[in-house]
């Protein structure tokens, strides 16, 4: 059936297998190699060989909500996702809104590629995550959980409709996040935003002006046209939303990035959607865990907090974590250690059991 074998677990802690069956006789369940043992017995057994594990269902791992007092709420930035075909624009247009927000800040530094990036109109903040593939964005949203509040989506004006286009679009709806539709590109003498507008019709995505819900916006990532007038209309679909988050807790959120750097060790961007994030704070991400030594802005300045909707990379782990997984920080560091020592474990067993469904579903489909 579906636990671990006996030969897995021996691999997975490490000890000759036949120590395990020993043990598993003198527990009253005899057991051979490749007969799988029940959770319970798997803890039990580790615990006799002096190893504490807890194996965490995936039910159990997603029962843990955090439950939030409502007076404790504040209201939060939106965090942005952008969107499209290839070649539509979607750099381009990052660039034109960071070169705005750079622009209103008179920082100028030079911005770093943190996968995330915050920019500032009206004196109000907007965080944009970046899209590295479509692959982190269903990944989250497969675990129910939301890491962008809004999407623009970019269609270029001379080119329309394409199929990543209704591929975003399908996400977008799926994760129940409201698009914002930047046609860009009208700086072209052969755009023809209008059509993009007709088009977007047949896939449900409606012009406000035409009784729909979504806001569209005639953008040049080029000539940085609209570029203002997309950004406020960013906020004002936030507005609706009525985004908030309890500051005054510990840190979670996700990883949207990261990468193993040679001079700084495990380097990650983490998106906060709870809490505040401290240098010193103790953290696991996925199997990852550390204690946050530095915080980095994409303008390569060290910060001290990080609040709901901050992106910023934080060094002090003892591995790279992976894109999409949650973050969260613990009161007690021994705390954190031994969750990210369970799910490295629980992830050891895991892949030993796809090795072995994996040729189970392969012989069976070949049937
Ligand atoms: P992405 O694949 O969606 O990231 O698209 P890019 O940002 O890489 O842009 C693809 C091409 O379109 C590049 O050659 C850009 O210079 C060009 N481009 C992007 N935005 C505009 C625009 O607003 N006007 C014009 N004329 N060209 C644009
Ligand atoms: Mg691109």
């Amino acid at each position: 059936s579906e636990g671990v074998t006996v030969a897995e677990l021996a691999e997975a802690l490490d000890v000759p297998a036949n120590d395990i069956i020993k043990r598993l006789f003198l527990l009253g369940s005899p057991l051979t190699m490749t007969q799988s043992m029940s959770n319970d017995l798997v803890e039990l057994v580790a615990d006799d060989l002096g190893r504490q594990i807890k194996i965490i269902t995936p039910e159990e791992e997603n029962s843990f909500t955090f439950y939030d007092d409502p007076e404790d709420l504040k209201p939060r930035p939106p965090v942005v996702t952008v969107m499209g075909h290839v070649d539509h624009g979607k750099t381009s247009l990052l660039d034109a809104i960071r070169h705005t927000g750079i622009a209103a800040h008179e920082a100028g530094g030079i911005t770093q590629h943190i996968g995330a990036s915050q920019v500032e109109i009206n004196g109000r903040q907007i965080t944009f995550v970046d899209t590295p593939g479509h692959e982190a964005f269903t990944a989250m949203r497969a675990r129910g959980a939301k890491i962008t509040d809004v999407v623009v989506l970019v269609v270029a004006a001379d080119d329309g409709v394409m199929p990543q286009t209704v591929e975003a679009i399908n996400h977008s709806k799926a994760a129940g996040v409201p698009i914002v539709v930047a046609v860009n590109k009208c700086d072209k003498p052969d755009a023809n935003p209008d059509r993009v507008r007709q088009e977007l019709v047949e896939y449900g995505v409606i012009p406000e002006e035409w009784g729909g819900s979504n806001m569209f916006v005639n953008v040049s990532a080029k000539t940085h046209q609209g570029i203002d007038d997309l950004l406020e209309t960013i906020l004002l679909q936030a507005d609706v939303l009525e985004l908030k988050a309890n500051p005054d807790t510990f840190a979670s959120g996700y990883i949207i990035e990261a990468k193993l750097d040679r001079g700084r060790g495990p380097v990650a961007t983490v998106l906060v959607n709870r809490g505040t994030l401290h240098v010193g704070d103790a953290l696991v991400a996925g199997t990852s865990f550390g204690r946050v030594r530095a915080m980095i802005d994409q303008h390569g300045e060290h910060k001290t907090a990080a609040v709901p909707s901050d992106a910023f990379e934080i060094l002090g782990l003892d591995s790279v974590p992976t894109a999409g997984d949650e973050f969260r920080v613990f009161e007690d560091d021994r705390d954190a250690k031994k969750l990210a020592d369970e799910r490295a474990l629980k992830a050891r067993i895991e892949e030993q059991n796809k090795v072995k469904h994996v040729t189970l579903e392969t012989l069976f489909s070949e049937m």
